[in-house]
């Protein structure tokens, strides 16, 4: 920091981004811009928060790709973005020797462990120096809920109300500093197909899925060949803040009339939209979901450590199952895959392996970059079969292959080591049969018998679903949590009431 050290320090308001890395439809920003005093925005990098094992290196690039743009944005409304390392409280400390802050603003955060923890060390921080610490609600995720039936007409409110337009922000005498860290990241960065953070090119992700690649949405959006053009792709968007969940509703609104031919596909967008919000809420109104099964009956079922040969086998993409290891050979490269065959991934963890679901949640979230604790952990769960409340849903990987890669174009792709075996061979790798087809490969054979391992996992699971008092929990986790929207898809008499028409290659409701 440089500036006229006079005896009197300037007044300050600080504007501490976290993960609400954009200019516009942004509550502390608006608010401490509109006051007499000057505007210091910052971001902090926290070595502390980098060393998490759910961060990773493609995380970090997606931040500051983020940042960068962020920083271009606010220096063309009156003060460009400071750029700090170090622990928060010492960089607090450090700002109060050159300024007198008047208030800190910031968003509240649904994060890891490790955020939840520093932000109430912030507002202990704040309390102690007198300073004020402003913490606005984000997005649609309310803190302090006590009624879920409330949530969802909150949320309407919420969104129905105007967006903030970007404040013209009184500038401070501050010295930039080069957004960058000499942090030598343990995670691989993207290689293929990366998606560059700032909120231009999260608005430019929506526009072209609304002005024609998402025009078969629903039905594209379960194959992984044809999901990365189909899908809208603004996830890491919304998971770093470059667009407000508010912004996109009312950019919808607004395009209704131009974008009326694809309301099937809409429709299923704006309920994937509340998807996300209902998950984070979860996490927001229970930040033991990261680290404790939400049914505590599963507590301790599978080993805690988990099968280290198992583990890696499935990092890496070497199970033995081509369509799964393509899967995850595809988001080690990209930092993305659809819905289905995260589902897929996850689940052949938890079931098939029996590897206890923090482990591998844990290298999803680093491949994920737009790994967002919110919708994450509560999906790592349910996929998981650990809620109580949700259906024992197992995917198996060779009927995946199947129904979503016929031609096994995707496999060959990602499984170059089968490229030789024809379509029909592709897909019995891993069966039973799979000793009977005579080929030489440097593929790994399988690492379980699938239908054994699937049916032992069902066994051990179902035999907890069946204790005493087990209901009754699963009841208390579905008046906390559950969906009121869909509340027939949540636990009723242990089954999922789907109509055979839902049953059609649509991916409709949390349930697969
Ligand atoms: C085990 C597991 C872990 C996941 N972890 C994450 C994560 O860390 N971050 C993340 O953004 N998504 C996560 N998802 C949800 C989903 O797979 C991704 O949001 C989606 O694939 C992102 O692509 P998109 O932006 O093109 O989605 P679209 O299909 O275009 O959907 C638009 C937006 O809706 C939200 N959304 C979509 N599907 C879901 C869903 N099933 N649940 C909640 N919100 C949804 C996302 O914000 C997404 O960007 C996870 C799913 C599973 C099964």
């Amino acid at each position: 920091m440089t500036g006229e050290l006079s005896r009197k320090k300037p007044i300050v308001n600080i504007v501490w981004f976290k993960k609400d890395l954009r200019s516009s439809d942004h509550k502390p920003l608006s608010e401490a811009a509109s006051n007499e005093y000057p505007v210091l925005p910052l971001y902090v990098f926290e070595p502390d928060y980098w060393e998490q094992k759910d961060t990773s290196q493609r995380h970090w690039e997606f931040t500051k790709q983020s940042l960068e743009s962020l920083r271009q944005d606010l220096g063309v409304m009156g003060q460009a973005l400071v750029f700090l390392q170090g622990n928060i409280l010492e960089v607090f400390d450090q700002l109060l020797k050159t300024f007198e802050i008047n208030a800190i603003y910031a968003h509240q955060e649904t994060g890891n462990a490790w955020t939840y923890a520093r932000d109430i060390s912030v507002r202990s921080w704040a309390r102690l120096r007198g300073i004020k610490l402003i913490e606005y609600q984000n997005n649609t995720i309310i803190r302090g809920l006590t009624n879920r039936d409330i949530w969802s007409t909150e949320r309407d409110n919420f969104l129905s109300k105007p967006t903030l337009k970007k404040p013209y922000i009184r500038p401070i005498d501050a010295e930039l500093s080069e957004i960058s860290t000499k942090m030598k990241f343990k995670g691989s960065t993207v290689l293929k197909n990366k998606q560059i953070g700032g909120s231009q090119n999260g608005w430019r992700y929506l526009e072209s899925f609304l002005e024609g690649r998402g025009n078969h949405y629903r039905v594209e959006m379960s194959s992984p060949l044809l999901a990365e053009r189909a899908c809208s792709r603004i996830s890491p968007y919304l998971a770093y803040g470059n667009l407000s969940v508010r912004e996109i509703f009312q950019f919808l609104h607004e395009n209704h009339p131009k974008i009326k031919q694809m309301s099937p596909s809409i429709k299923s967008f704006k309920s994937r939209l509340a998807w996300k919000d209902h998950f984070s809420q979860k996490l927001e109104d229970d930040f033991s979901i990261e680290t404790t099964c939400l049914h505590k009956s599963f507590e301790n079922l599978r080993p805690l450590v988990p099968d280290h040969i198992l583990l890696s086998a499935w990092e890496n993409g070497e199970t033995g199952f081509p369509f799964l290891d393509a899967c995850m050979r595809y988001l080690r490269a990209t930092g993305w895959i659809n819905f289905r065959m995260r589902a897929m991934l996850m689940s052949f963890a938890s079931y098939h392996l029996w590897l206890d679901w923090r482990a591998s949640g844990q290298i999803l979230a680093k491949f994920f970059t737009d790994y967002d604790p919110g919708i994450h952990w509560p999906q790592v769960q349910m996929q998981s079969g650990t809620t109580g409340i949700n259906t024992v849903r197992m995917y198996n990987p060779i009927k995946q292959g199947i129904d979503q890669d016929p031609n096994a174009t995707f496999i060959r792709k990602w499984v170059p080591e089968l490229g030789h075996l024809s379509t029909a061979e592709i897909h019995k790798v891993g069966t039973e049969n799979f000793n009977a087809v005579n080929f030489e490969t440097h593929y790994p054979r399988p690492v379980v018998d699938l239908a054994k391992a699937g049916r032992e996992a069902r066994e051990k699971v179902w035999a907890v679903r069946r204790l005493h008092g087990f209901k009754s929990q699963a009841k208390q986790i579905v008046k906390k949590h559950g969906s009121r929207q869909n509340r027939s898809k949540d636990f009723v008499n242990d089954r999922l009431e789907i109509k055979p028409k839902a049953r059609v290659n649509i991916q409709k409701s949390f349930e697969f």
